[in-house]
């Protein structure tokens, strides 16, 4: 019993030593900074898939094959070539962003950690690589107009406000879009904002927009979405069967409205519920 309590109190001591170099450089009064700094770190360094590649290359730009929208994803060519974030606007707001604010209070102490935390409702927060990766594809320029599926627990909203004041986000379960319309008011969004609903329907009214993200996995490309997506505009989305094994999908529409995808790195989203199917079934 002793040696268990002395061990605690010595890992804490190590902890309070590690949070102190570094921290000054950041906002005053905000404890978890240098923990974001560290986590922005391991991002640069190579977080993807939890192995350290940190010989991994670069992101290649566009060098995924096309696959026509309707093809079954898991016969698409994978390009497992996003290992590290890269972008300084996506670390910078990453570095910035307090995700511990974006978990329940006893989730807070891991809320640094490269992993993705439940956030109730059999949800889950992305993991922070997912976010940063997610983020750098969609890569929001100011002043565009963006749309999100899946506002969860709000933590990805609040870093693409990080880029563009013009952010929508949807959820379809209604407590966790409460809970995130209180914390994303702090980030600039308001009600109008933070829309209770079914995304697979995009929102039509807003749109249409720059960019999409969708936080959670279809087995198809909604149509709607590729509708309200602008000429040059490009979709970031998680597509393959439930309860598995996805890929995550870039949809570019270009200036002639042509639609392509790519697939880029493999991930496990929770499922995109709703949809025609979910409505009908409801009646
Ligand atoms: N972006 C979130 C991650 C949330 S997980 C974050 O940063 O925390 C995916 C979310 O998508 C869940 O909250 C789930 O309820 C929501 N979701 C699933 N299907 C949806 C749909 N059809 N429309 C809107 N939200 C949906």
């Amino acid at each position: 019993m002793k040696t268990g309590a002395r061990k605690v109190f010595v890992s804490a001591t190590a902890a309070a030593a590690i949070l102190l170099p570094g921290s000054a450089v950041f906002a005053q009064g905000d404890d978890r900074a240098a923990e974001r700094a560290r986590m922005v770190q391991e991002l640069v360094s190579g977080g993807g898939g939890g192995s350290r590649q940190s010989t991994a290359p670069p992101p290649s730009v566009g060098g995924g094959p096309d696959a026509s929208l309707g093809v079954p994803m898991a016969s698409v060519r994978a390009v497992d070539d996003h290992q590290r974030i890269q972008n300084p606007r996506v670390l910078d707001a990453m570095r910035k962003v307090p995700r511990h604010l974006f978990v329940a209070p006893d989730m807070q102490r891991e809320a640094y950690v490269n992993r993705p935390l439940p956030i109730g409702f059999g949800q889950t927060i992305s993991q922070p690589f997912i976010v940063g990766m997610m983020t750098e594809l969609l890569n929001p320029k100011p002043g565009e107009k963006i749309l999100e599926i899946g506002t969860g627990s709000g933590y990805q909203a609040a870093i693409l406000t990080e880029f563009t004041p013009d952010v929508y986000t949807i959820e379809i379960v209604q407590p966790l879009h409460q809970q995130a319309r209180g914390r994303l008011q702090k980030f600039g969004l308001g009600p109008d904002r933070v829309i209770a609903g079914d995304g697979y329907f995009g929102l039509e009214k807003a749109g249409p927009f720059d960019g999409i993200i969708v936080t959670a996995a279809a087995d198809h490309i909604p149509p709607p979405l590729i509708q309200q997506l602008k000429p040059g505009g490009r979709m970031i989305i998680p597509v393959g069967p439930v309860h598995a094994t996805q890929r995550l999908v870039v949809v570019e529409k270009d200036a002639s409205g042509k639609v392509r995808s790519r697939s880029v790195h493999p991930v496990r989203f929770v499922p995109l519920t709703g949809g025609p199917r979910d409505g009908a079934e409801k009646k």
